[in-house]
C-alpha cells in the first residue's frame, strides 16, 4: 500500500519544506521507503537534502515538460530509504509552458502513478502559490498535509487554500482528502501560540496533529549542511518532534486504510 501526500499552503515560510524533509527522513528511519518530489522552483528541498541544484542530470521539469520517465529522475540521498525527484529554477518556466499542454493539470498525476508502488510514501513539496504547479500536486495525490505557523495571522489565507482544495476535489480529484494539519514553530510559553492552536483546531476539527513542531534553531540550520535534522542533530528538540510526528502520522494514515 502506497500513499501520496502534498504538503500544501500557499503562504511562504510556514514550514512546508522543513516538514517534507524531516518528516520524510524520520519515516525513512522507521523503515519506510519514501520519495520526496520537489515542485517548488526555489528547489529548497533539493538543496536542503544535499543535492547541488546546478549539477542535476534530470529534474521534475524533465518529467513534466520533456516526458522523461520519473524513475530516471529519482536521486538517492544520504539517508537510507529516502529518495528525491529534485527541482531547479528551470521549473519556474513550467507554469507557463504547461498552460499550452493537453492534460496540463494532470502531468504530475501521470508521474506519480508510474512510480507509486516503488514507495510507501511520496511527499510533494508545493511552491508558495495557487498556480498550475500546486493544482498539479493536488490533482495527483491522495491527501494534503497543511503546515500552519503559530503566528498572529495564522488563519489568513486558509479559506483561499481550502477553496482551491475544494475546487480540485470537485473537478480533478474526487478522492482527495485532508491528511492532517501540523502546527509549526510552536512556542508553548506564549499565549499567542496556544491561542493560534485553539483557533486552528476549531477550524480543522479533528484534523490537527497532537504533535506540534517547536521553534528550534537546529531545524533552521540543518538545510545549510544538506542534512535532515536526523543527520544534523538527532538529539535536538526538532528531531524529537519530527520523529514523534512520523509515528503519529503512520498510526493515523495506516489506520485510515
Ligand atoms: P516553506 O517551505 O513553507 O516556505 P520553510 O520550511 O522553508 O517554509 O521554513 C521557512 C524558514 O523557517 C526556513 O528558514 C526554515 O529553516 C525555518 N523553519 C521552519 N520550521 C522551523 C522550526 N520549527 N523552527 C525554526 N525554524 C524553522
Ligand atoms: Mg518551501
Amino acid at each position: 500500500m502506497s500513499k501520496s501526500i502534498a504538503v500544501f499552503n500557499q503562504k511562504g515560510g510556514v514550514g512546508k519544506t522543513t516538514t517534507v524533509i524531516n518528516l520524510s527522513a524520520c519515516l525513512a528511519s522507521l523503515g519506510k521507503r519514501v520519495l520526496m518530489i520537489d515542485i517548488d522552483p526555489q528547489g529548497n528541498t533539493t538543496s536542503g537534502i544535499g543535492l547541488d541544484k546546478n549539477s542535476l542530470k534530470y529534474t521534475i521539469y524533465d518529467v513534466l515538460i520533456n516526458n522523461i520517465s520519473p524513475r530516471e529522475c529519482v536521486e538517492a540521498t544520504t539517508h537510507e530509504g529516502l529518495y528525491i525527484i529534485p527541482a531547479s529554477v528551470q521549473l519556474a518556466g513550467a507554469e507557463i509552458e504547461l498552460t499550452s499542454l493537453k492534460g496540463r493539470e494532470l502531468k504530475l498525476r501521470e508521474c506519480i502513478t508510474e512510480i507509486k508502488e516503488d514507495y510507501d510514501y511520496i511527499f510533494v513539496d508545493c511552491p508558495p502559490s495557487l498556480g498550475l504547479l500546486s493544482v498539479n500536486a493536488l490533482s495527483a495525490v491522495d491527501s494534503v498535509l497543511i503546515p500552519i505557523q503559530c503566528e498572529y495571522y495564522a488563519l489568513e489565507g486558509v479559506s483561499q487554500l481550502m477553496r482551491t482544495y475544494t475546487l480540485v476535489k470537485k473537478s480533478l480529484n474526487k478522492e482527495l482528502e485532508i491528511e492532517g494539519v501540523v502546527m509549526s514553530m510552536f512556542d508553548g510559553r506564549t499565549n499567542l501560540s496556544i491561542q493560534v492552536v485553539e483557533e486552528v483546531k476549531k477550524y480543522f476539527k479533528g484534523k490537527v496533529y497532537r504533535t506540534m513542531i517547536p521553534r528550534n534553531v537546529r531545524l533552521a540550520e540543518a538545510p545549510s549542511h544538506g542534512l535532515s535534522i536526523l543527520g544534523y542533530d538527532p538529539k535536538s528538540k526538532g528531531a524529537e518532534a519530527y520523529l514523534e510526528l512520523a509515528e503519529e502520522f503512520i498510526d493515523l494514515s495506516e489506520e485510515a486504510i
